[in-house]
């Protein structure tokens, strides 16, 4: 679906326990940013709690992104186990999540990604790739070193 819809009136009974797909297309992709690849899946609850709407969900997808060290594309999984929104009701009738949900996945994409934790990058001299094999030229045994002190962070 493109737009993921609660009906207050819906949860004025008993809270909603949902499992909804929303369109990967929500998230606009945009040059240069990871973009997602797959579908959203949500799971979760909506509930009324007083006059707010309180919704807790995973927020599953992946998306594909441009590693920062070897320039190759990787595909990555993207999950949050803890997203809640809690909206005061006035007098609306139905709350869009969808821009929500857009938000938490937008702010949620890393600006640097690495195409796997230890990821060898390209040989300064020559340019090859290194996580496909090691080069004859010069520079390579250093540049790895160096690179492999940033594996101490977690950079996803
Ligand atoms: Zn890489
Ligand atoms: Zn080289």
């Amino acid at each position: 679906m493109k737009n993921f819809i609660i009906y207050v009136k819906q949860l004025e009974k008993k809270p909603l326990i949902f499992s909804e797909t929303l369109e990967k297309d929500i998230v606009e992709r945009e040059k240069g940013l990871p973009y997602l690849t797959e579908d959203i899946s949500m799971t979760g609850k909506a509930e009324l709690v007083g006059k707010n709407l309180l919704v807790r969900c995973s927020i599953k997808t992946a998306y594909n992104t441009t590693c920062a060290r070897c320039l190759d594309t990787a595909e990555k999984e993207f999950l949050t186990d803890d997203f809640l929104v809690n909206i005061e009701i006035t007098n609306q009738d139905i709350i869009d999540l969808t821009g929500y949900i857009r938000e938490d996945i937008i702010l949620g994409l890393p600006a640097v990604s690495l195409c796997k934790k230890n990821c060898k990058g390209l040989c300064p001299s020559c340019g090859m790739n290194l996580n496909k094999g090691s080069c004859d030229c010069s520079g390579c045994g250093e540049e790895n070193d160096r690179w492999s002190k940033l594996d101490d962070f977690d950079i996803r």
